[in-house]
């Protein structure tokens, strides 16, 4: 009996989704891969959650009524692939265990300042007492060994509990890891796919971070599947999205907010920073030269509906405080440390309010310093 995807799709609508009592092929859930060998019939039921718990009844369903409606020689069984709308979401608590918020700092587009950003947020908050770490991910410019000052650091092999783990660098109160402690610079781009996701998930997994109040992840810019690695390897408490008031680079950012939103990814924004919001020359401390375009930023987070959570003026002295392994977050009463303390206090407050309004059983408390 010759054996076709239309009897299949047929058979499937007789299986009944028993959270909504439609059948399987009106709620979209067969995939359009129904391949068929001899036979041999195999195809994707596509659930929304990872974690659905009818997924063992339906297939077992489906089978039953291909066997019945088919013809109870098709090889069936064992053959039905189970796919999630969803990416699988990690236990909290899983890895990082003493880790209580974890941010991804992300950006749109390369350039605007996220890994300055990053740096400068984790050393205010580790100003404010919290204990931070920093996982600088950024394959395509692992720049957080220079920002910190630790280029030259090799991390080593530390026990633990009877495990080796790998002991982080450490500078201004911030632990560090960093792809670029195990690569040359420019060997970084190379590693894309699993290997690079392989290497992050090791430097998360199989480092000595300890008790962390703030998990920073410096993110690739863009999207990646090493977005999709880290948001399925931790639970990630929400984002911070950098961008700079231009155009191109709001554009992206909007869809970098998008991703973290949908589905897929499914991880909470917790705002805006907009980095190089104006210019303000030392000899005229009362001017401000918007370069790019004024309150882009500000304008793109009320319409996205999320917190600009700080404005970043361009000023020499944060280019040249990466460049020399200082970040200017260290002098609090600059103008810019001001503006990264400012940063750190409204990150920490969205993260307070997350946790105590919008999502209590998902999210861990933060501490007390
Ligand atoms: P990204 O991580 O988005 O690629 P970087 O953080 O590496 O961007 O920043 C790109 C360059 O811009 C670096 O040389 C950095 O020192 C500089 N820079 C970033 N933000 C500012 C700022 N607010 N003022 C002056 N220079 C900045």
């Amino acid at each position: 009996m010759a054996i076709y995807p239309k009897l299949i799709m047929d058979a499937l609508t007789k299986v009944r989704y028993p959270g909504t009592g439609k059948d399987l092929v009106s709620m979209g859930m067969v995939e359009d891969n129904i391949r068929i060998e001899g036979n041999k019939v195999s195809f994707s039921l596509l659930f929304e959650k990872p974690n659905d718990p009818f997924i063992k009844s339906v297939v077992k369903a489906a089978e039953t009524a291909i066997l019945t409606y088919v013809g109870e020689d098709v090889e069936i069984k064992g053959n039905i692939k189970v796919e999630a709308r969803q990416a699988a979401r990690p236990e909290p608590d899983k890895l990082l265990p003493n880790v209580k918020n974890i941010i991804a700092v992300s950006s749109g587009k390369g350039g605007v300042g996220k890994s300055t950003v990053a740096a400068n947020l984790a050393v205010a908050l580790a100003l404010q007492g919290y204990k931070v770490g920093l996982l600088d991910a950024d394959i395509f410019g692992p720049s957080q060994p220079k920002m910190f000052n630790v280029e030259e650091a090799r991390p080593y092999m530390v026990e633990v509990d009877n495990r080796e783990l790998i002991e982080p660098a450490a500078n201004y109160g911030v632990k560090l890891l960093s792809i670029g402690f195990f690569v040359n610079k420019e060997d970084a781009i190379l590693w894309r796919g699993a290997m690079a996701s392989n290497a992050l998930k090791q430097l998360i997994g199989d480092a000595n971070w300890g008790d962390l109040d703030y998990f920073l992840i410096d993110l690739p810019p863009g999207t990646s599947d090493i977005h999709l690695t880290m948001v399925q390897t931790l639970a990630i408490t929400g984002a911070v999205v950098v961008s700079t008031p231009q155009e191109v680079a709001l554009a992206d950012a909007r869809k970098g907010i998008s991703m973290f939103i949908g589905e897929k990814i499914n991880v909470p924004v917790l705002g805006l920073v907009e980095n190089m919001s104006w210019f303000t020359p030392a000899e005229l401390p009362e001017n401000k030269y918007y370069l790019f375009g004024k309150e882009g930023g500000k304008r793109l987070a009320e319409e996205m509906n999320i917190p600009l959570l700080g404005q970043i003026p361009i000023v020499q002295s944060i280019c040249e405080g990466g460049d020399s392994g200082t970040p200017v977050a260290l002098n609090p009463n600059s103008i810019t440390g001001k503006a990264f303390q400012e940063l750190a206090e409204n990150v920490v407050k969205q993260i307070h309010y997350r946790n105590e309004h919008l999502d209590p059983t998902k999210r861990v408390v933060v501490t007390k310093k």
